[in-house]
Parts: C-alpha cells; structure tokens; sequence
C-alpha cells in the first residue's frame, strides 16, 4: 500500500535491526486519515468473505481494525492482554511473549464475544515472529470460529512471522513489507497489496 510505504519511508524510525519505531503516526500519535484508508483497503479485500467479526490485540492494533470493522459493518473485537490468569468468567486465554518487551502475558477473549460459525479477520500493526497473531488465531479456534485472514500493516519479512501463519494455513495480507532494518535505514520489499 503505497501510502504506508511511503509514510514508513518519510516518519519510520529504525532504532536497530529489528525494531520499527512508528510512534509519530500509528502507535502514539496516531493519523485516523491513514488508519480510514487502510480500513478501506482490508475491507475491500475481505468483503466478500463473510467476515462477522473483526479481532485485533490491544492497544496499537485498535486503530485500523476499528476502521476496517466500520467499513465491513461488523463488530470489532479488543484481545486483552492479562498479565495473570483470570479464573472467574468464561474466557479463553493463551499465553504469548512479547516481541517488544520480551515478558509474557495471557491474550484474553470473553467467551461472550466470538460464537461457533464466526469468521473472523484479525488485524495488527506489526508481523514479527508471528506470537501475538498466532495467539489471537488460536483464541478465535478456541472459541469455535474460523480465521479467514491475518491483516498486517507492517510485517517484518527478514523474522518468521509470516512463515509460521501461513505454514499454519492462515491467509497473510501485510500492507508493507520490511526486507531489512538497520539502524536509521530502512528497506521495503514488495507487499502484498
Ligand atoms: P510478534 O508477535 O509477531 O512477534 O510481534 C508482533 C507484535 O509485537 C505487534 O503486536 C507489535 O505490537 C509488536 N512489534 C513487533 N515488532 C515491532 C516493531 O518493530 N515496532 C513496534 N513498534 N512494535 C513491534
């Protein structure tokens, strides 16, 4: 998506060889112009797919689900991020390691909130090496429904996040693609839309 490459390419910040940071326009402050124009983009992809409702995993993810959900007018669902298990209520939990922040917590979804039949998209910021997507893919499993697709605005292509989803069968959608970080540079490869 030539808008986010070219936004990644003028306001990314490649603090090293594996972390993007993009602060200025996703993630801290956040540009809903662009976040609008990516919901359009997954929605006009998956419009056809029955999609009832869209997952992402908080917080940077809220934005473009929320703008993808809108425009394929179905509810948009926030995986929590606990950092205990919870034992009362009905809920499903898987627990994942942060890429970021390199600690554990249990990705969390009410029962109440995916039904046997759903399909579902799940959108993200970033790929890395596939954990919190996996997660959330194996929520909505646990759940009874079925991942149509794994939505992403900025996979990194040099770690293995994209091979494990699709080795584990799932349809991956990156808006942009990073072949390489380095410090202060930046390289895209070519995305999937
Ligand atoms: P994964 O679970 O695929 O290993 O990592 C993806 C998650 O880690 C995303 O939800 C995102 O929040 C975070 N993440 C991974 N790589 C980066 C990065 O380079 N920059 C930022 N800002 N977040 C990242």
């Amino acid at each position: 998506m030539k808008l986010l490459e070219d936004r990644i390419m003028k306001d990314g910040l490649a603090l090293s060889e594996t972390i993007l940071k993009v602060d200025s326009f996703i993630n801290h402050q956040v540009d809903l112009t662009l976040m609008q124009e990516i919901g359009k983009v997954f929605a006009s992809i998956y419009k056809d797919k029955g999609i009832t409702r869209v997952f992402t995993i908080e917080s940077s993810g809220i934005a473009p689900a929320a703008f993808t959900a809108l425009e394929l007018g179905v509810p948009m669902v926030i995986l929590k991020k606990q950092t205990s298990k919870i034992l009362v209520g009905d809920v499903y939990q898987t627990n994942i390691t942060s890429f970021t922040k390199g600690t554990n917590y249990e990705l969390t979804l009410s029962a109440k909130y995916i039904s046997a039949g759903d399909k579902i998209l799940v959108i993200d910021d970033f790929l890395a090496n596939g954990e919190a997507a996996s997660g959330a893919a194996k929520l909505v499993e646990m759940g009874g429904g079925s991942v149509v697709g794994i939505g992403i605005l900025i996979e990194k292509s040099f770690q293995k996040g994209r091979k494990r989803l699709q080795d584990a069968g799932y349809q991956v959608t990156s808006l942009a693609r990073i072949a390489k970080l380095s410090r202060g540079k930046v390289e895209l490869t070519e995305a999937d839309v």
